[in-house]
């Protein structure tokens, strides 16, 4: 009793009013026993990550810097034996020299595919990012320019897979499958990974050789499973997300089978050189680090996107995923109905933040966007979005996405401020 009046007290102090924490403490009772099961799953994975690095032997020395070339850097190498353990592949990249989640996916696609081989998407359009590596919006140096083809069948409406408009596809230049996990921004649902595994089993059964890539940004050690535990050849994702767990900063990896990931290797670096070198000009450490907290950094941001998913419910709010639905990934829609209902949600993210909470922020006209767009961040690492962000585009139904939050608190303070903004302008009525 005494413990919670000290908690609310700094919230009060914080600029939380006693209203909004009592709605809110209601909510996050109930959800006592679904946060209990994401706790297991991150205790499972913490294990997972440990035995890998247990099991490679990591040592002080891994964490010593190299420049140039970067020969013989044993922590650069170790990493990549602690991932694809983790991961339970062949073999893994994983590296500061890859910039982001796009670059990682746009390596995996054009180190794997050949003139006239064809992409396929069975699970709709991919990532925005995406539409101009592969050319589905015409870009200077796409896959389209280089000859590869593309091919896209979309979910069922119910978002299910359209198993015969897939074999279909499915032909004599079929070359590589992207199989999306998380919805990123999109309406359609986030694949559970054993529905990646069904929908690998089926492209296999008709095409054995086809090689299966999966993005699995925003997914990593949300289940204790990852695609790479269930048929992908393949599976990519960006360090400033789920597996760097705040600390790296900056990276991307692909884990997989020896053959595609040593392409990648030789298209990143040239053939030739491939995985031996790349200096790890000192991230080493900050790797090794926020992947063995990746686990628990992720629970914490799980349980922030369930619990804004309640008290957003729980006031009305169209919520995408529901309260009570079961999570893939941690990210989290809720229609804010009006612009400045949006405005205020992601003005309470920002001063909620533990980076630049003094600034407001202002719908801005972005390049590539029709409508304004709001973004509020207040991280540590720039444009890492396993740090509490939101962002959404002006136009209705005023939809934000949010997601991150390297501690569940954090995750929860920002969602308590972003309801103390909406009530403070009436756009909320506590209930
Ligand atoms: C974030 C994301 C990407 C791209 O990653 P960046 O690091 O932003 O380049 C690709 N696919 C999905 C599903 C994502 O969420």
């Amino acid at each position: 009793m005494r413990k919670d009046c000290a908690k609310s007290f700094m919230y009060r102090k914080m600029g939380i009013s006693e209203e909004v924490l009592a709605f809110a403490s209601e909510v996050e009772k109930e959800l006592k026993p679904r946060f209990e099961k994401i706790d297991e799953t991150a205790e499972y994975n913490q294990a997972k990550v440990l035995y890998a690095m247990q099991k490679n032997r990591l040592s002080e020395a891994h964490f010593a810097s190299s420049t140039g070339y970067g020969y013989n850097d044993l922590g650069r190498d170790t990493l990549e034996s602690v991932y694809a353990d983790t991961f339970h592949t062949e073999t893994a990249l994983v590296r500061p020299q890859i910039i982001c989640g796009t670059q990682a996916l746009a390596l995996a696609l054009a180190s794997n595919l050949h003139p006239g081989d064809e992409l396929l998407s069975p699970v709709g359009k991919p990532y925005d990012t995406l539409e101009e590596v592969i050319g589905i919006r015409e870009s200077m140096g796409s896959l389209k320019e280089y000859g590869v083809s593309y091919r896209q069948v979309d979910l069922t409406e119910n978002g299910g897979f359209d198993w015969e408009g897939i074999r279909a596809a499915i032909g004599e230049k079929t070359k590589l499958i992207t199989i999306q996990r998380s919805r990123g921004y999109d309406a359609r649902p986030t694949l559970s990974v054993e529905q990646i595994g069904e929908l690998i089993a089926f492209v296999k059964s008709i095409k054995p050789d086809v090689i299966c890539m999966v993005d699995n940004c925003y997914g990593e050690f949300v289940e204790r499973i990852e695609p790479s535990d269930v048929g992908a050849d393949m599976t990519v994702g960006s360090l400033i997300k789920n597996p760097g767990g705040g600390l790296a900063p900056c990276g991307g990896y692909i884990a997989g089978k020896t053959e595609c990931i040593e392409r990648a290797a030789r298209r990143l670096t040239s053939p030739g050189l491939g995985k031996e070198v790349g200096a790890s000009l000192g991230v080493n450490r900050s790797l090794f680090q926020g992947f063995f907290l990746a686990p628990t950094v992720t629970a914490g941001a799980l349980k922030g996107a369930i619990y804004a998913a309640n008290l957003y419910e729980r006031l009305g709010f169209p919520v995408n995923p529901g309260g009570s639905d079961p999570r893939f990934d941690i990210i989290q829609a809720v229609e804010c109905g009006s612009a400045e209902a949006l405005c205020s949600f992601c003005e309470g993210i920002q001063a909620a933040a533990p980076v630049d909470s003094y600034v407001r922020p202002e719908p801005w006209d972005m390049p590539g966007y029709d409508d304004q767009v709001i973004m509020a961040a207040g991280a540590f690492v720039q444009g890492s979005s396993i740090e509490l962000s939101a962002d959404g585009p002006l136009k209705p139904p005023y939809r934000v996405f949010f997601q991150g939050g390297l501690t569940w608190y954090h995750a929860k303070f920002g969602i308590l401020m972003s309801l103390q903004k909406m009530a403070e302008k009436n756009l909320i009525k506590l209930v």
